[in-house]
C-alpha cells in the first residue's frame, strides 16, 4: 500500500517563492568595498532574480548550462544563487583563492558557459579567459572598488545593466525533478584534479532544512545572519539558501574580511549568528571588548577543529562558546555538530568543554559509521577504537561530477569514505583523531601535500621530500617540507622556497624546512607520514612564521 501524500518536488522554487511572499519586507545588507553598505529588501532582491532568470534566457545561455561565479558573499552571488537553479541551470562558485592553473582546469572541466565575476577579482580571472573556450560571457559585478578600465571584448557584460535590459520573469519557477542538479562546486584532491560535487535541488532543500533545527545552526524570522564563510565554499554551509527558507535578516561581509570590518558589522548590525572557520574566530579574538557583541545567539565554526581553548576563550568573553560543526563538500556541508545535550548536564564546565571540542553527533538522516582501514570492519563506539568515518544521507555524494577523480572515495555499498578519523563515545559524539588525505589544511582552505612534494622533488638537489602539517596559531595548519638531499648536494631553505615561488601559489609556501636523512617509510615503501608527524610533534614555527 503507498502513501496517499501529495509528491511535490523538494526544489528551490519553493525556496523563493516562499521568501518572496512571505518575507519581502526583510533586508539583505551588503557590505561593500571602502566601508559603504547597499540594502536591499527580499521584495527587490525576488525581482532582481526575475531579471537574472530572464537575462540568462535572452542571453541564449543553455537549458542546464554550468553558470560560474567568481564572486565574494553579497547580495548579487545570493540573485545568482537562485535565478541559476530556478531556472534549470547549475549555480557552479568557483573558488576565488585557487591558482590559475586549477581555476583554469575547473572551469573547463564544468563547461560553464558564462561567469559572473566581481569586479574586484576580475583581474584574477580575465588573464585566463583566452583558455576557457567554453565561456561565452564575463559578467562584471561593480562591488565598490575602483579597477582598472574594463577590457573592451564583446564577451564583456554589465550586471546592472544587464538586469535593467531583461523584464523580470512573470511566471512561477518549476523544476519538475527534484534530483535536477542545482549547484556544484569542487574540492581539492588528494593527488590530481580537483574533483566536482554536484548537489541536487532535493539535497539542497533538505540540507537546508537542516539548518534550521534546534540542535544546528537553528535559523528562524528572528535572526540576523552574517555569513563569512564564502559562498563559493559548500555553498556557505547552506546558511545563505537556510536564511532564505526561515526568512532570516542577511548580513554580508563583501570583500572586506578582516577581523575589525566583520566584528563592525556583528555590532552594526546586531548579527544574532555568523559562522566561519577557526582561524576568523582567532582573528577576531583580541579585538572582541572592543564591540557590543551583546545580540550574538551563536557562532559557528567549523572547517577545520575549533580548539577548546579558542572556545572557551569566546565563552568567558562573549558567555558563548563556539558551536562546532563538522562536514565536507561532499555532505552540502552539515553532518555532525557538538551542542551539549541534557546527559552532559551533570559535567564540569570543563568536561563540557571538551564535549564542544568534539565534531559532534550526526544530524537527522545524516548515517556515520567508523571502519577500521586495515580490515574493513567497524569498530565499537567506545571512545577507545578510531576509524575512518563514512558518512551516509540524503545530501551526501554518491560520486563526483562525471565519475572522475574519486571512485575509491566510496563504498561498494554507497557510503562516502570522508578521509577522517576519528572515535566515537557511546552517544555517536566524534571526535577526529588524525587524517588519511594527504593535505594540509591552512585558514579553511586546502593545500595538496603530494602537488607540494612534487615540486620540492623537481628540484635538482632534491631526492625525496615528504611535506606535513603542523599546528599554526593563526591559520590552524602549516605545511611543513621534510626534504632529503641528493648525495653530495647542499641546500639552504631558502633557496627551494625562492625556487618554489614561481611554481606554487604564495599561501602554499612552507613555513618550515628541515633537512633529513632519510623519509620512513611504511612496509610497501610509502612514505610514512605518521611516522614523521610522531617525530615533529611538539615542533613550533619559527617567530617569523606567517
Ligand atoms: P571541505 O570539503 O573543504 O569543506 O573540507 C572538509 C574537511 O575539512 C573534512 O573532511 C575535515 O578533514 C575538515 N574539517 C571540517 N570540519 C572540521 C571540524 N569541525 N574539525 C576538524 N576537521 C574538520
Amino acid at each position: 500500500m503507498l502513501g496517499l501524500m501529495q509528491d511535490r518536488p523538494l526544489a528551490l522554487p519553493h525556496m523563493f517563492h516562499r521568501a518572496e511572499q512571505l518575507f519581502g519586507h526583510k533586508e539583505i545588507i551588503t557590505a561593500t568595498a571602502g566601508g559603504g553598505e547597499r540594502r536591499i529588501t527580499i521584495a527587490e532582491w525576488a525581482v532582481r532574480v526575475r531579471r537574472l532568470a530572464t537575462a540568462l534566457d535572452r542571453l541564449g545561455i543553455g537549458a542546464d548550462a554550468r553558470v560560474g561565479t567568481f564572486c565574494w558573499n553579497t547580495a548579487a552571488h545570493l540573485e545568482l544563487y537562485l535565478a541559476a537553479p530556478c531556472t534549470g541551470r547549475v549555480l557552479h562558485t568557483l573558488n576565488i583563492r585557487l591558482f590559475p592553473d586549477q581555476l583554469t582546469y575547473i572551469v573547463n572541466h564544468a563547461e560553464d558557459e558564462i561567469i559572473f565575476v566581481e569586479r574586484s577579482l576580475l583581474g584574477a580571472l580575465w588573464p585566463l579567459a583566452a583558455k576557457l573556450p567554453t565561456v561565452r560571457y564575463f559578467v562584471i559585478i561593480e562591488d565598490g572598488t575602483v579597477g582598472a578600465d574594463l577590457p573592451d571584448d564583446p564577451r564583456i557584460l554589465g550586471y546592472e545593466r544587464l538586469l535593467a535590459e531583461s523584464e523580470p520573469f512573470a511566471g512561477r519557477f518549476e523544476i519538475e525533478d527534484e534530483n535536477t542538479a542545482a549547484a556544484m562546486c569542487y574540492t581539492s584532491g588528494t593527488t590530481g584534479n580537483p574533483k566536482g560535487v554536484v548537489y541536487s535541488h532535493r539535497s539542497t532543500m533538505l540540507h537546508s532544512l537542516i539548518s534550521l533545527t534546534a540542535d544546528g545552526p537553528a535559523l528562524s524570522e528572528r535572526d540576523t545572519v552574517m555569513p563569512i564563510v564564502p559562498m563559493f565554499h559548500a555553498n556557505a554551509w547552506g546558511l545563505p539558501y537556510g536564511c532564505l527558507l526561515a526568512g532570516s535578516t542577511i548580513v554580508f561581509p563583501g570583500p572586506n574580511m578582516t577581523p575589525k570590518a566583520i566584528l563592525e558589522l556583528i555590532a552594526q548590525h546586531k548579527v544574532t549568528l555568523t559562522g566561519g572557520v577557526p582561524t576568523i574566530w582567532m582573528g577576531a579574538l583580541p579585538l572582541l571588548d572592543d564591540y557590543d557583541l551583546s545580540h550574538l545567539r551563536a557562532l559557528l565554526c567549523g572547517g577545520s577543529a575549533a580548539p577548546k581553548a579558542l572556545s572557551e576563550a569566546y565563552r568567558e568573553k562573549l558567555g558563548m562558546p563556539l558551536l562546532h560543526a563538522w562536514g565536507m563538500t561532499e555532505t552540502s556541508p552539515i553532518a555532525t555538530a557538538s551542542t551539549v545535550r541534557s546527559h552532559h548536564a551533570a559535567m564540569t564546565e570543563d568536561q563540557r568543554a571538551d564535549v564542544r571540542a568534539r565534531q559532534g553527533q550526526a544530524f537527522p538522516l545524516v548515517d556515520l559509521r567508523l571502519v577500521d582501514p586495515d580490515t574493513g570492519e567497524e569498530v565499537p563506539w567506545d571512545d577507545q577504537h578510531s576509524g575512518e568515518i563514512q558518512a551516509a544521507g540524503p545530501w551526501v555524494a554518491r560520486e563526483y561530477y562525471k565519475g572522475e577523480g574519486g571512485g575509491a572515495q566510496f563504498t561498494e555499498d554507497g557510503w562516502l569514505r570522508t578521509g577522517d578519523v576519528a572515535t566515537a563515545d557511546s552517544y555517536g559524539f566524534i571526535r577526529l583523531v588524525d587524517r588519511t588525505k594527504d593535505l594540509v589544511k591552512s585558514g579553511g582552505e586546502w593545500i595538496s601535500s603530494v602537488e607540494l612534494e612534487n615540486e620540492i622533488m623537481a628540484h635538482p638537489k632534491v631526492a625525496e621530500a615528504a611535506v606535513i602539517a603542523i599546528p599554526h596559531q593563526r591559520w590552524v595548519e602549516r605545511p611543513m617540507a621534510c626534504v632529503v638531499t641528493k648525495p653530495g648536494e647542499t641546500l639552504t631553505a631558502e633557496e627551494l622556497l625562492e625556487f618554489l615561488r614561481p611554481r606554487v601559489a604564495r599561501w602554499w609556501l612552507p613555513d618550515a624546512v628541515e633537512f633529513i636523512d632519510e623519509i620512513p617509510k611504511t612496509s610497501v615503501g610509502k612514505f610514512s607520514k605518521r611516522q614523521l608527524r610522531e617525530k615533529f610533534a611538539g615542533y613550533t614555527l619559527p617567530e617569523t612564521s606567517s
